[in-house]
């Protein structure tokens, strides 16, 4: 099980400590995946554009940024314009969204220069890349957000959350038992089932029903209230997810555009978990914030003014840049691509007006 550069492949890492500790939980396998300092999938590559892995809202229209960024400096002015303020983004990937939105946001006076930037990255290969494409805002990066200074706060987060660990429970014999990574016969991971119930309160399900359970995204909506109603503000997430609560296994793995087996190739390939927004919602409402959405993607950008921005840079753009505009654009919002699947929640402290798109 050598890898290419005679190191030990993330297959025979995950081998040796199961055999000594036993099955994993879904989310400790995702956490050795995703972020394994020398073999995970995020330790030394950039898995998006067209040549990596995925696509991201940012990478396919400059618009969602620019729109993100307005909708942020709008939110400041409203507020009362707090300088200096916390624009903190969650896992900025390339760096791309937020470059697009502070050159939006320059409309606003002062919002730019009041702005001072935090960004949530694990990534080394990903931390250099945001600092290639921010480099005049000189950011700061953190491991997560606890460190992030107090102080009121814009915080964004595209494609965040569905990479945060999830554990699964399957009913099965009238109890909810966790689903766990073991081994097979032949040397593989598979997944088992605890034989002992979970101590864990969740809802009566038919037999065989899967139900996930996010702790990393119930701790973030936890920390992020207490910073809103601490200092003021206002944090948006955009993701793919369901809403209401729903049952179902829905651990995906895509490399190279298409979608992989979640248990092969461990590292090789982005692992992701749908967002459940209800219950993202109720832990942040538990600390005392205000959710608002979430909204579908395609009406969150329409109110935001998709439109009329897309035209505005169609009226500039040769034939060919105008095209790539049109086609970005629709794939952002068309409910059959990312228009309903993707949806916008905000958080607020309570008694704050709404952040633009979700009034
Ligand atoms: N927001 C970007 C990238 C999305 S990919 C975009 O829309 O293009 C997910 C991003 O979150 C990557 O930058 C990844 O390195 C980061 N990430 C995932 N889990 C993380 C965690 N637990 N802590 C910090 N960053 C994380």
């Amino acid at each position: 099980m050598a890898g290419a550069a005679g190191t030990l492949s993330l297959l025979a890492e995950l081998h040796a400590r199961i055999g000594a500790e036993g099955p994993l939980t879904v989310a400790q396998y995702m956490e050795v995946a995703l972020f394994h300092p020398r073999l995970g999938y995020y330790a030394a590559r950039d898995p998006l554009g067209a040549r990596g892995d995925f696509v991201t809202a940012p990478e396919i229209s400059q618009v969602f940024g620019e729109l993100i960024g307005l909708c942020c400096a709008d939110y400041w002015r409203r507020i009362g314009a707090p300088d200096p303020v916390l624009l903190v983004e969650l896992g900025p990937g390339r760096g791309t969204m937020l470059r697009d939105a502070l050159r939006a946001a320059r409309v606003a006076p002062g919002f730019c220069a009041a702005a001072r930037l935090h960004l949530v990255e694990r990534s080394p290969a990903l931390r250099a890349a945001q600092e290639r494409a921010l480099a005049a805002p000189s950011p700061a990066w953190h491991d997560d957000i606890d460190t992030v200074p107090p102080g009121p706060m814009l915080l964004v987060a595209n494609e965040f959350l569905d990479a945060l660990p999830v554990r699964q429970f399957m009913r099965h014999a009238g109890a909810w038992r966790e689903r766990r990574v073991g081994l097979d016969a032949g040397g593989g991971l598979s997944f088992v089932l605890d034989e002992a119930p979970a101590a864990i309160a969740l809802p009566e399900a038919p037999e065989g029903a899967v139900r996930e359970v996010c702790e990393g995204a119930d701790h973030l909506a936890r920390a992020i209230a207490a910073r809103l109603l601490a200092a003021g503000g206002a944090a948006l997430f955009v993701d793919y997810g369901y809403f209401p609560e729903a049952f179902g296994d829905t651990l995906q793995a895509v490399r190279r555009h298409r979608r992989h087996d979640v248990l092969t190739a461990p590292g090789e390939a982005d692992l992701t978990a749908h967002v459940d927004f209800a219950a993202f919602a109720a832990a942040a409402a538990a600390a005392g914030a205000r959710a608002w959405g979430p909204v579908p993607q395609g009406e969150f950008l329409a109110a935001l003014g998709i439109e009329a921005r897309a035209q505005k840079l169609i009226a500039g753009a040769d034939p060919n840049q105008a095209m790539l505009v049109r086609s970005g654009c629709r794939r952002l919002v068309d409910p059959a691509e990312m228009g309903t699947l993707f949806k916008a929640l905000a958080l607020t402290p309570p008694g704050a007006p709404a952040p633009a798109g979700f009034a």
